[in-house]
């Protein structure tokens, strides 16, 4: 029975991680797990799985938890994260949203606990930290996000060293059939309108911007110990290829699947293994009948020329882009600034960025807190 801490879930990776556990009761429990606000979703969470271990980032909630739950630990808050991420579990899967994730995340790996990691903005945030510390540790650094699950995939059984290039697919987002200037005035419930993947509101308008896919190149370069002129990207209107990898002998291999996270959890969970799933997604080649692929245009999504170049340039580059962008995004969410002012804050905040040398954790930290007041400043 492998013990299982789910960080964030209440949200979209969390309820289908929940969907896995439960259709693997034979496998997993779950024996911890965090939500920030849907108290009435961790009250059945509870209910239907029964872990020992809880944390409510609203402390008033955790009060009300543990009043009605005498037998759970609840913890609170931000630090909850932490003590939650110190219980006994085997796995821990981190599904919070934004850079929340970091500090649990590190606890995690200090421990020597497996690691499934969808939070990827901790990656990006501190990714040089977070890898250094894993190989540290020996604790190998498995991951939820559909497309380097692929790569992942497409891993097993070749040479690291027989490998040329990885190639990320990208599904282009809400507003892939849009020209630049069809941007202007788009709203917030177009944006959320993702054509392929239902997911939580942060990653779809990440989607939207091309920044999710801008986060995913700094991700794979981490993940898979890759320069970035062998991380491509492809705009792939289906999402039915979720990544492939390039052998040097020309020889491509991709993971293709119906657009379902379960897939990619249920892989994190079970890795190396691929276990039944259950109420399988339908996914018929011949039913899709054509698959298109695009040369990405760096001109019309000029945040992921942005991730390239931040990437490129490493350091704390990486960390102003992500804080920059959770800033924006929260912002544009809440009807304060436009879409296409997410974009001309994160490239305001990466150019007026002053390189930290000697980086260690506690400068990332101050940096990333650094760069969120100073793009809060510009919002009305
Ligand atoms: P979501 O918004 O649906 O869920 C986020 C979860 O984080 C919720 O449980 C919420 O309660 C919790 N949370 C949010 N703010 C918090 C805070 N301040 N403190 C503690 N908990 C907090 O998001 P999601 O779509 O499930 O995405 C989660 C992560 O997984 C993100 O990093 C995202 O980029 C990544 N990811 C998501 C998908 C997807 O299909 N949704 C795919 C790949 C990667
Ligand atoms: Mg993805």
């Amino acid at each position: 029975m492998k013990k299982i801490c789910l960080l964030g879930a209440t949200g979209s990776v969390g309820g289908n991680t929940l969907d896995v556990i439960q259709n693997h009761s034979e496998q997993f429990s779950l024996v911890g797990f965090s939500f920030n606000q849907n108290i009435v979703r961790a009250r059945e969470i509870i209910r239907d799985f029964k872990p020992k271990f809880v944390t409510a980032g609203n402390p008033q909630f955790a009060q009300d938890l543990k009043h009605d739950f005498p037998e759970i630990t609840v913890f609170s808050g931000l630090e909850g994260l932490v003590e939650l991420a110190s219980t006994d579990y085997d796995l821990i899967l981190t599904a919070v949203m934004g850079s929340v994730g970091l500090h649990a995340t590190i606890r995690a790996i200090e421990l020597k606990r497996q690691i499934a990691i969808a939070n990827k903005e901790t990656l990006v945030m501190a990714g040089d930290f977070i890898t250094a510390l894993a190989k540290q540790n020996k604790v190998p650094l498995l991951t939820v996000d559909s497309e380097h699950s692929a790569i992942l995939q497409c891993l097993q059984g070749v040479r690291r060293e027989d490998v040329a290039s990885v190639t990320i697919t990208a599904s282009g987002g809400s507003f892939r059939d849009r020209t630049r200037a069809e941007l202007e005035g788009v709203t917030v419930e177009d944006a959320l309108n993702h054509p392929n993947w239902s997911m939580g509101q942060k990653i779809t308008i990440d989607s939207a911007t091309m920044v999710n896919k801008g986060l995913e190149v700094i991700e794979a370069h981490f993940l898979f110990d890759l320069p970035y002129n062998q991380i491509k990207t492809i705009l792939h209107r289906e999402s039915v290829v979720h990544s492939m990898i390039t052998m040097k002998d020309g020889a491509s291999f991709a993971e293709l699947g119906a657009n379902d996270m379960r897939q990619p959890i249920q892989y994190a969970l079970t890795y190396p293994n691929h276990l039944k799933i259950y109420n399988k997604k339908s996914f018929d080649l011949a039913e899709i009948g054509q698959l298109h692929f695009e040369a990405m245009d760096f001109q019309r999504f000029p945040m992921l020329a942005l991730a390239y170049q931040v990437g490129e340039q490493g350091g704390s580059y990486p960390t102003v882009y992500n804080a920059a962008n959770e800033i924006a995004v929260s912002a544009f969410l809440q009807g304060k600034i436009t879409f296409l002012e997410i974009e001309q804050l994160i490239t305001e905040a990466v150019e007026t960025h002053q390189e930290v040398t000697d980086l260690d954790i506690d400068k990332i930290i101050r940096i990333d807190e650094e760069t969120r007041v100073r793009v809060s400043r510009k919002i009305r």
